[in-house]
């Protein structure tokens, strides 16, 4: 069965296809610029790479040069032999739970829902509808990044706001990468041959987050409203006081939605180091001595511990720790002063099997009090097994 992934964003689309009997990527890429001068795709195929210039005036036109593409390459002898699409979709709000197939219903509730995620759902809806246009016999789903997160408890997704706010807006936790954590709960379960495991996942990217999961459910997660909250990120803050947006907004004449964009897009190890985003740069600079690089890789990891510590408490103990995404799996130095900072929980790392980067590997020491795993993640593929077991049902 051949099994389409597909994330969309507002000017882009990468898609990856599975051979979903060995789980193997066939082909995979991404458009980019589309809508925008200077548009162009990347196609990685039997180990090379194709890269081209070509007008993308909406995702349609990046939909058929895909759909050629896969013909023209032999990936392929026909659309037919494509059984299913699985959409990304940042945010489903409370209502969805799980991955459903798309209906012209589902469709219209994920447009609806750009209020709560305008730079991600309207992106989402025309990759949807841009694939129905000429595929419209190929069964579809969506898989939504908050969807996971919908077992947590009021107590837990609700902030302490005036009530109307929740019952009116929707204003409340949902949670993100939800994805992410489902896919790391899943392999972690399958690889300790159990399902009621306390899971601490933290997904440590660009953006990053922290889920407490209890058997297979998620508990809490440190993402909240918005991917604005939580956990220090590469270019985002996290948890701050909200009462720092009037007082700069007058300091600086700015907006509220400027104020935004500067936690969004000046903050976190970026705002802090003054030098990079990237913990590639921030780890160089820490070796150079660069105290501001120091200062934001300490805070970065104190507020991982933070949400680490509070969800052992919230859980009663953990079985087992994982680290995924770009930094989780490949920073062995953020791993290890993160865990060092968790001795008084008894929790220890082997120092040698930490070495590894971006490989599945159980990291921690033979006496520590749980276990500590590093767990590369694949959305994608989550999302071509959703969309498999929804088709075959
Ligand atoms: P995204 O959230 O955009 O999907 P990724 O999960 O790909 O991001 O993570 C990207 C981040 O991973 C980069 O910003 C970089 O900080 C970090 N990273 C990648 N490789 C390494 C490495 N070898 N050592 C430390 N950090 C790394």
């Amino acid at each position: 069965m051949k099994i389409m992934s597909i994330n969309a964003g507002s000017s882009s689309l990468k898609f990856s296809l599975f051979e979903m009997d060995t789980e193997e990527v066939l082909i995979s890429g991404l458009f980019e610029r589309i809508g925008i001068e200077g548009s162009m795709y990347t196609i990685k195929y039997q180990g090379n790479k194709i890269k081209e210039e070509v007008e993308l005036k909406d995702h349609g036109d990046a939909v058929k040069i895909l759909l050629d593409k896969l013909i023209s390459l032999k990936v392929i002898s026909s659309l037919e032999e494509i059984n299913g699409i699985g959409h990304r979709v940042v945010h489903g709000g409370a209502n969805y739970t799980k991955s459903v197939m798309v209906t012209s219903k589902v469709a219209e509730d994920i447009l609806k829902l750009s209020d709560l995620a305008p730079l991600h759902n309207p992106a989402h809806y025309l990759g949807i509808k841009a694939f129905q246009e000429v595929l419209p016999k190929t069964p579809m789903v969506v898989v939504f990044d908050t969807a996971f997160h919908q077992t947590m408890e009021k107590e837990n997704y609700l902030y302490a706001l005036p009530y109307e706010w929740y019952t009116k807006y929707g204003v409340r936790k949902y949670g993100f990468h939800g994805t992410s954590h489902r896919y790391i709960t899943k392999k972690i379960s399958e690889e300790l041959g159990r399902n009621d495991l306390r899971i601490i996942s933290c997904h440590l990217g660009n953006g990053g987050s922290v889920t407490a999961i209890k058997d297979g459910k998620c508990v809490n997660t440190s993402m909240g409203f918005t991917p604005l909250a939580g956990i220090v990120m590469g270019t985002r803050c996290g948890d701050v006081d909200s009462s720092i947006i009037p007082y700069v907004m007058e300091k600086e004449g700015k907006s509220a939605g400027e104020i935004l964009d500067d936690f969004n897009k000046k903050s976190g190890l970026l705002g802090i180091s003054m030098t990079s985003s990237d913990s590639r740069d921030i780890e160089d600079g820490m070796h150079e001595g660069n105290e501001q690089c120091i200062l934001a890789e300490e805070m970065y990891v104190r507020s991982i511990v933070k949400y680490i510590a509070q969800y052992y408490v919230e859980l009663g103990g953990v079985d087992v720790i994982c680290f995924t995404a770009g930094i989780g799996e490949k920073s062995v130095e953020t791993r290890q002063l993160i865990i060092e900072k968790l001795a008084v929980l008894g929790i220890k790392l082997d120092l040698e099997a930490n070495k590894v980067r971006g490989e599945f590997a159980k990291i921690s020491a033979k006496d520590s009090s749980c276990l500590v795993y590093v767990v590369p993640t694949n959305e994608e593929l989550m999302i071509a097994m959703d969309t498999m077991e929804l088709i075959n049902r």
